[in-house]
């Protein structure tokens, strides 16, 4: 199938609906893009066959004492899926909806986005099946450190190097990190990253999504003459990336027209006051009850009249069923997988330009390789380095992708995994086949 490209005037080739079959399974809708992207370059079919399965995928049983003395035993997994161009690089969930197919496709999401903004790191992913929300700090502790001795064989600085993901955070790194350190014998910080500053976590790493997000904005805007000052932009989660993300993006003029999270959304045509929002939200938690704006709901927030939309906050919100009602030009996918298979094929007959999430959203993984380079050198950059570092990683990249988009006449999402699937091809035949 094939429709143009507004910006191009470029015929656009670009897979039919149907090619997609599963709108919700995220392993499906990951390797649908990904098969579509490596036909159109041709992959050989042996090379396929290597990238399209994982390398290790591994499945503990992690038991725990809960504070009233029941024993409890939780199920973890970590995954490798492809370590050609360097360790493993992925978070660790703590979800009770975890399965291993997700930990598959997230740590093959990695793989990708590793590639895409070329750093020297392969895809992993991890996850264990629990309720963090019903644990004590107690229990949560014991979990995450016999979940590390559970998996120590792969960790290491080298090998496989965990960051935080859904419910873990910096103190759940510390955790890792000194658990890992206690079977070493030594301090060994490099084995994850998202650590605390003061145990050799990097500066900029909190703000790194946000600020990534925001660049690749800023470039998107450049390349459709739009001006950053005064566009219009709405943002869909309100916690780590969309609010940096929209603080970042209102300091260099942009207009905050719409937020939301998981209390709901608001409106406000003039624009908000990103540093209220902030205050509000450390106060009361979530954005409910701020009274600058008019109530809305997340559906209407994604319909609202934007110039950019910034999802922020799950996956598969923008479907089959609601893509067509979107009015901004440029989508800037903060969060991971929001956009569904089937989605994709509307939003470009639609014009929209995506910056997928394997672009958009790879600012935290690369100050992670940052924290990462700063712990194995034992030297410490300051925050101006590591964003003029990570500004320059990002344009790129986008700049990479959207050559690639030119060159093979096909939207940014295959392009990204385009220049992905030949990086880490490049690598399994330069390196042959260890038999
Ligand atoms: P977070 O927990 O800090 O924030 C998530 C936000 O989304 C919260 O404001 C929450 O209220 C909101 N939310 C939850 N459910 C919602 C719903 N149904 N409708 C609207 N809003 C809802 O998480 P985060 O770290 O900002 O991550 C957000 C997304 O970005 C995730 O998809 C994550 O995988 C992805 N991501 C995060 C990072 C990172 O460095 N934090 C890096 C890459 C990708």
């Amino acid at each position: 199938m094939t429709s143009v490209n507004v910006r191009t005037g470029q015929d656009v080739v670009r897979p039919d609906k149907d090619t997609f079959l599963s709108e919700e399974n995220p392993f499906e809708a990951m390797m649908s893009r990904f098969d579509y992207a490596a036909k159109r370059l041709s992959l050989d079919a042996g090379l396929y066959k290597v990238l399209r399965n994982p390398e290790k995928q591994i499945v503990v049983s992690i038991p725990v004492q809960r504070d009233g003395g029941d024993v409890e035993v939780y199920t973890g997994y970590r995954v490798l899926y492809n370590t050609s161009r360097g360790p493993a690089k992925g978070g660790i969930r703590f979800d009770a909806n975890v399965t291993l197919d997700e930990v598959t496709a997230l740590a093959a999401w990695m793989t990708w986005k590793c590639a895409v903004v070329n750093i020297p790191f392969g895809g992993a992913k991890g996850g264990v099946i629990c309720d963090p929300g019903t644990m004590s700090m107690g229990e949560l502790e014991r979990l995450t450190r016999r979940y590390t001795s559970a998996i120590i064989d792969t960790l290491g600085p080298d090998s496989d190097v965990p960051a935080p993901d859904v419910n873990t955070n910096e103190r759940v790194m510390a955790w890792i990190m000194d658990t890992y350190s206690m079977h070493k014998r030594h301090t060994v910080t490099s084995v994850v990253t998202g650590k605390p500053v003061a145990m050799g976590g990097s500066l900029g790493r909190r703000e790194a999504t946000g600020r990534g997000c925001m660049i690749v904005t800023l470039e998107a805007l450049k390349r459709h003459g739009m001006p950053v000052k005064g566009a219009r932009v709405a943002v869909q989660g309100f916690g780590n990336v969309g609010s940096v993300a929209a603080d970042l993006l209102a300091k260099q003029g942009a207009v905050i027209v719409a937020v939301s999270d998981k209390s709901g959304g608001l409106y406000n045509a003039n624009g908000f006051v990103v540093a209220d929002l902030l205050k509000w939200v450390e106060e009361k938690k979530v954005l409910a009850g701020y009274p600058n704006g008019e109530a809305i709901t997340n559906e209407q927030l994604l319909a609202s009249n934007c110039d950019v939309l910034l999802p922020a906050a799950m996956e598969n919100v923008i479907t089959s069923k609601n893509a067509a009602t979107i009015q901004a030009k440029i989508i800037c996918e903060g969060a991971n997988g929001p956009t569904t298979a089937k989605a994709d094929a509307i939003l470009e007959q639609k014009g929209i330009f995506v910056i997928p999430d394997i672009l958009a959203n790879a600012g935290g993984v690369t100050v992670s390789y940052f924290e990462w380079v700063q712990d194995r050198s034992g030297y410490f950059w300051d925050e101006d380095t590591v964003n003029r570092r990570l500004e320059r990683i990002m344009g790129t990249a986008f700049e990479e992708v959207t050559t690639m988009a030119d060159k093979h006449a096909v939207n940014m999402r295959i392009a990204a995994y385009m220049l992905a699937i030949e990086r880490v091809a490049a690598v399994h035949r330069l390196r042959g086949m260890y038999a």
